[in-house]
């Protein structure tokens, strides 16, 4: 199935993300989970890349492969930090051997020890190199608060607007918090004339130690409701958790209101939020997707 159409068809698409487990040992965890996750019946799932080294392409293709025979549809991420085009012509050779034609172009985080590329600086070389091929079809990422690295949120704009001018089919956030910035964004992009459909990536805050790396990772601010539940369970993770699937929940029941054309949620491999989330909010995607209505607003495909 080619996600492009899939937005096309539905109002609210919702899928969930992945990463490959780092030992042989962990496949096992993965196939029950994957399981589970079928069952749940998401639109796609898309699967993380480790930075640099075949082998992490190998981790994450065999995924990519695995969710496939799970009757769900792939997403594979890919990043070009440090890479030439002999570098990923055998990967783009395995994906297409493997069926996997969706793709979620990204340049990867600057790491050191990497000499950049030559030949793909962003993210948007990687997008132009994919669309020289038909076979794949393409998605990118995007940052409501703006990329951490980027001198001003203006500039991002402009950035990831000649990003999806390169062949881009629609954008998936980075995790967020605060669905203003996220409505604030989506109404900036509309009047810059970019009208692809824009997935919100929503990430559950269920368990402490995750906390510090992923708001470090990503860059986002914490408004202040959520650094008050979280210092008011941080010595309980029963009730952590149960905060946690309640503020996720609450977003995405907002942004299903607000008309947000995806909902990807940061699953970090964990079926049960999964799971849970997906029981909170099927009634409301369940709606948003029975209006027969073709998807409309300024978020309609070319
Ligand atoms: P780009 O779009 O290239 O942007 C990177 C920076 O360069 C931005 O600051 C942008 O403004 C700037 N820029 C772009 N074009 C120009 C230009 N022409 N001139 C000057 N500046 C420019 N990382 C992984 O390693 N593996 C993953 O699987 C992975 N999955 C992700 C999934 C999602 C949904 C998201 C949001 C991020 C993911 N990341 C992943 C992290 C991502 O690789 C980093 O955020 C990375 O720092 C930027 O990647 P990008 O593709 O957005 O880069």
């Amino acid at each position: 199935m080619i996600l492009r159409d899939l937005f096309r068809e539905k109002h609210c698409v919702f899928s969930f993300e992945i990463f490959p487990p780092k030992t042989t040992s962990s496949i096992q965890t993965v196939t029950d989970t994957l399981a589970k996750l079928r069952d749940l019946r998401p639109d796609y799932i898309s699967i993380t890349y480790g930075a640099g080294g075949s082998d992490n392409t190998h981790r994450t293709l065999a995924l990519c492969r695995m969710v496939k025979e799970n009757g769900v549809e792939p997403l594979a991420h890919l990043t070009c930090m440090g890479c030439e085009e002999e570098d990923l012509l055998p990967v783009l050779a395995e994906m297409k051997e493997l069926g996997i034609a969706n793709v979620l172009a990204l340049r990867g985080d600057r790491r050191e020890g990497v000499t950049p590329s030559r030949t793909f600086r962003y993210a948007a070389d990687l997008v132009r190199f994919l669309r020289r091929d038909p076979f794949f079809h393409v998605a990118a990422a995007c940052y409501p608060e703006g990329h951490v690295e980027c001198e001003s949120f203006e500039a991002d704009i402009g950035h990831l607007k000649q990003k999806v001018e390169a062949g881009v089919d629609f954008l998936n956030t980075q995790l967020f918090f605060d669905n203003e910035d996220f409505f604030r964004f989506r109404d900036r992009l509309a009047k810059e004339g970019v009208t692809v459909p824009v997935a919100a990536g929503i990430m559950p805050l269920v368990k402490m130690g995750n906390v510090s790396r992923v708001i470090a990772m990503a860059g986002v601010k914490i408004p202040a409701k959520l650094s008050r539940m979280l210092a008011k369970y941080a010595d309980d993770e029963a009730a952590l958790k149960e905060a946690g699937i309640a503020y996720a929940t609450d977003q995405i029941s907002d942004l299903i209101a607000g008309g947000v054309r995806g909902i990807h949620l940061y699953i970090m491999n964990n079926a049960e939020i999964a799971r849970r989330i997906s029981a909170n909010v099927g009634e409301m995607l369940r709606h948003a997707n029975a209006d027969p209505a073709v998807p409309g607003g300024q978020e309609v495909l070319p």
